[in-house]
């Protein structure tokens, strides 16, 4: 199978004829050869964007909503055929893709489809004598650049408050995980979003990722990745200035305080680290808990994420799968050796796992280690099954360590005690806080992060806000203001 970019209502075949094969993180099999795009090709779409932007951002917004309403009605008609691709294109077992990425994706979209014509402007009282209105404008032709490890979901998340708001979108999925978002613009054609509104374009991040960041006719980017790419995002944004909204990494600290319901801080902690192998930027990924149930934690920690069932992503019985890619393996696994020299202890994992099913995958086993809060492996993004221990004795000293690292996405925190939850959920530098839980997300809730994660949030009418402008308007209503220079 050989896939084409979605440009301007229509897949057609990328001008250069390059392409890049996607692989099955399973067993490393081709899925597809994917078209990859280039500089022209972006400003193909980039010109069928703009030719649809005046209708559709002069489109009742009723009716744009109503095309949000029927494409997630569609995703869930589909439901199955995306969970599955979403799994083999990923490695994410099916039971995650079926039972949650493809009804987050759907609800994601519905819920900017309920918005489209929801999110008002508003009156400034202002001096006797004028009426001063505020109206929030789309920003214009938006550039979005998604990663690899939600790509299904995180299409949705771009897509939806953009749309939502009359934008039109240029979109570049990540190399490894293209085949979902061009599921999604099959969809998008089929129940009638009209053409050029979304165009999307799989591609090099250096190449058509870095041009969309470039692109003088782009008014925004929109883009979820590492830091390091992120900086990069910046700077190549600087030329026609556009606005700049930052997904980036995340180092989440998950502390746990000696009053806490340890079955519940178990069974939340490796949900919050092992979902999806842990390739996510709200990991859990440094458990900080009080030395006095340390022990009690980690023996029952430690005994689940052994039973832990690793294998084939398609099988429903599977608990994890394959990481996205063997490259991406050997550097979590990596980290194991960086634990080691810098004194720290591996309590479980740290390795492929045995047996022939996973010889040709790019497993690893889920990992803990016990690790010093400064060094390489507390303070670095892993993204992987692959979680830091640390003990505390004061509340202070849980707060340094959780607020010790660069990054500032989603924190966790477990106790019974309401004013230290509360107080602590001040004091932690993140984006987003969970009590008694942890990784919850709902299209309503504002997502994002500070500091090192990136600036900017998605979801709920924050992210409304990020995809428009506001226009002020001054209306003088009072014949009778005096002239500034009364002749
Ligand atoms: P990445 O930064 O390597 O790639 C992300 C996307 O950017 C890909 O589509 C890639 O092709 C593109 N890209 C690469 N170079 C580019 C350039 N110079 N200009 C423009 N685009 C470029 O990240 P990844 O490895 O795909 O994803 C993992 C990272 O993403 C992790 O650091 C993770 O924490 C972060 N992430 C953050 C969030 C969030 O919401 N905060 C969510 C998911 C992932």
């Amino acid at each position: 199978m050989q896939t084409q970019l979605f440009i301007d209502g229509n897949f057609v075949p990328s001008l250069s004829g390059e392409t890049l094969a996607t692989l099955n993180p399973h067993d490393n099999t081709v899925i597809a050869d994917i078209a990859m795009a280039n500089h022209a090709d972006i400003d193909r779409a980039v010109t069928a964007a703009k030719a649809a932007y005046p209708a559709w951002k002069n489109m009742a917004a009723a009716d744009r909503g109503r095309l949000l309403l029927k494409l997630a009605d569609a995703i869930e008609a589909n439901a199955d055929r995306l969970a599955q691709l979403e799994s083999i294109d990923t490695g994410h077992p099916i039971r995650d893709t079926r039972f949650l990425d493809v009804p987050r994706t759907a609800a994601t979209f519905r819920y900017f489809g309920g918005m489209a014509d929801k999110f008002e402007g508003s009156v400034i009282p202002v001096d006797a004598g004028f009426l001063n209105y505020l109206t929030r404008e789309p920003v214009g032709i938006v550039g979005q650049v998604v990663p690899w490890n939600f790509p299904l979901m995180f299409t949705s998340w771009k897509m939806a408050p953009a749309l939502a708001a009359g934008n039109c979108v240029v979109m570049k999925p990540a190399e490894l995980t293209p085949l979902s978002s061009l599921a999604i613009a099959e969809l998008m054609a089929e129940v009638g979003f009209p053409k050029g509104v979304v165009n999307i374009l799989p591609g090099l991040g250096h190449i058509a990722g870095q041009y969309i960041a470039e692109h003088p006719e782009i008014s925004k980017v929109a883009f979820t990745g590492s830091t390091a790419v992120g900086r990069k995002v910046v700077q190549a944004s600087s030329g026609n200035l556009k606005k700049v909204q930052l997904e980036l990494g995340g180092k989440g600290a998950n502390i746990v305080f000696a009053d806490a319901n340890i079955a519940a801080v178990v069974q939340g902690s490796a949900f919050g680290i092992f979902h999806n192998q842990g390739q996510a930027c709200i990991a859990a990924s440094r458990m900080i808990v009080h030395e006095s149930v340390a022990d009690e934690v980690l023996e029952k920690f430690v005994a689940l994420t052994r039973s832990i069932k690793l294998g084939n992503p398609l099988d429903p019985k599977t608990e994890m799968g394959p990481l996205t890619s063997l490259q991406h393996r050997d550097r979590v696994l990596s980290y194991v050796d960086i634990a080691r020299e810098q004194g720290g202890d591996v309590l479980t994992g740290g390795k492929t796992p045995d047996g022939e099913g996973f010889a040709k995958g790019c497993y690893v086993e889920p990992t803990i280690v016990h690790a010093k809060p400064t060094d390489r492996v507390s303070q670095e993004e892993v993204f992987g099954p692959f979680m830091t221990v640390t003990t505390f004795r004061t509340d202070e000293e849980a707060l340094a360590i959780a607020n010790g690292t660069e990054y500032g996405l989603g924190a966790g925190l477990w106790t019974r005690d309401l004013q230290r939850a509360h107080q602590m959920a001040r004091e932690i530098r993140s984006g987003m806080v969970w009590i008694n839980c942890y990784k919850r997300v709902s299209p309503g809730s504002p997502f994002g992060g500070v500091g090192a994660s990136g600036y900017g949030r998605e979801m709920g009418f924050e992210v409304m806000r990020e995809y428009t402008q506001a226009k002020s308007v001054w209306v003088n209503v009072d014949a009778k203001i005096p002239p500034y220079f009364p002749r």
